[in-house]
């Protein structure tokens, strides 16, 4: 037992040696209802104040993470304009510390559970390595070939895999309603990533028990941005951003969330800056990681009924426009079935979604999936998922609550899969 706890020290201080210090940076909410103060608000997003509601409304209590050298400056700005705010975390690097901790831990235990269990299953205990979410939709392919296929969407900058499962028990032979899902577009949002596995998992696994499921067609990409997940999880916990070079540029990575090419660089949300955490990029689809989820998307996209994408966190079901306080010809709909989903999660878990368009409800942001998928392949069904946070941050969920949180939208997944497969 000591021995053990003397490795799990020795793995902590051996994994918090290459990562980024937050020692001094502490965490904020702030809260307005005046809209030019927000756009003022935004503008210290060049200057380095960390945006972590990265959606944020008129009203709403949203964290801010500020770095040491901002700790005057920002809140005498807050003061001035009488904004409200709040610490509600004094030093990050502790948090992160624990959160290291907790990680290593609930892998030691998974591993040993692992030599008892009767055959190695996915385990949503911890957060997954890209290399392990890899070999598992590998080992699903092998195990159910009539099931899933795994296909290679693209490569990552620095030269990931970035698969992709396509869930079938028809073989795709044209007769269902497709359904598109992504995940992890931005690095830090752990938990979108765990999400679509245990979705895939719960298909492919458990297809029994998830016959409804299966009227649809599934296609999903559980992690589009493994770069960045990657370096989250070894270098810098609150990475959002891929990992690619910008020229010219101290600074690496784009948001790939504004690197979409429907109404791309026209409009709130976004930055020309590369050392910004919203840089939308040299051009539309300059990220090899968002190219991958285009194609994808193009070979299917006549069949595509619904598109998801998975984000974290703030448990909303936000649909277009998002460039603009624009609503969608479809909006009426997009709304139906967004309070469907969420009345759904409501009744089984008690979480309380919100649906909503994200540009009115929240804040314009150019450049997204969402809008890309319904502006440019007519997927009249589309949304941003926000699942839900936790710890004192949001990102730092406790893998110890990955199960619930999955389980949560997994109930909505299912309601939206029968709205499809009845309506389609
Ligand atoms: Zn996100």
């Amino acid at each position: 037992m000591r021995c053990t706890f003397l490795f799990l020290a020795a793995l902590v201080a051996l994994t918090t040696a290459s990562q980024r210090s937050y020692d001094g940076y502490q965490v904020m909410t702030i809260k307005t209802d005046d809209s030019q103060k927000l756009d003022m608000l935004f503008q210290w997003q060049e200057q380095g104040i960390d945006f972590w509601d990265n959606l944020n409304s008129i009203g709403r209590p949203m964290r801010v993470m500020i770095p040491p050298n901002l700790q005057t400056d920002f809140p005498a700005f807050l003061r001035d304009n009488e904004i409200s705010h709040e610490l509600i975390i004094p030093n990050v690097e502790p948090v992160l510390e624990q959160e290291r901790k907790d990680q290593i831990e609930s892998r030691a235990r998974a591993m040993v559970n692992r030599r008892f269990a009767p055959r190695a299953t996915a385990d949503f205990s911890y957060y997954w390595q890209p290399s392990e979410i890899n070999a598992y939709l590998r080992n699903l392919a092998t195990e159910y070939p009539n099931l899933v296929t795994v296909e290679v969407a693209g490569e990552s900058f620095e030269g990931r895999e970035i698969l992709v499962a396509r869930i079938s028990n028809s073989n795709f032979d044209g007769t269902k309603p497709k359904i598109f899902i992504d995940a992890g577009v931005h690095a830090r949002e752990w938990i979108a990533p765990m999400s679509a596995l245990n979705l895939i998992h719960e298909l492919v696994e458990h297809s029994a028990d998830n016959a409804d499921f299966l009227a649809c067609d599934w296609i999903i990409i559980p992690t589009v941005n493994p770069d960045g997940y990657q370096y989250t999880h070894d270098s810098d916990r609150f990475w959002r951003k891929t990992r690619s070079v910008n020229q010219g540029s101290k600074c690496r990575g784009v948001d790939g969330n504004r690197n979409y090419g429907y109404f791309w660089g026209q409009g709130a949300g976004i930055s020309t800056n590369p050392c910004s955490d919203v840089f939308l990029g040299r051009e539309p689809h300059s990220e090899k990681e968002i190219q991958a989820v285009v194609n994808e998307m193009a070979k299917d996209a006549s069949g595509i009924r619904l598109y998801l994408s998975f984000h974290s966190y703030g448990d909303w079901l936000l649909f277009p426009w998002g460039y603009d306080r624009i609503l969608h010809d479809n909006h009426e709909q997009l709304n139906q079935v967004g309070e469907l989903v969420a009345e759904a999660i409501r009744t089984a878990h008690g979480r309380q979604y919100t649906t909503g368009n994200s540009a009115i409800l929240l804040y314009p942001a150019a450049g997204g999936s969402d809008d890309y998928a319904a502006g440019v392949h007519n997927i009249n069904l589309s949304y941003t998922v926000e699942l839900s946070g936790g710890g004192l941050g949001g990102f730092d969920l406790p893998a110890s609550q990955i199960v619930t949180v999955t389980r949560e939208i997994f109930t909505g997944l299912r309601a939206y899969a029968q709205y499809v497969a009845t309506n389609f």
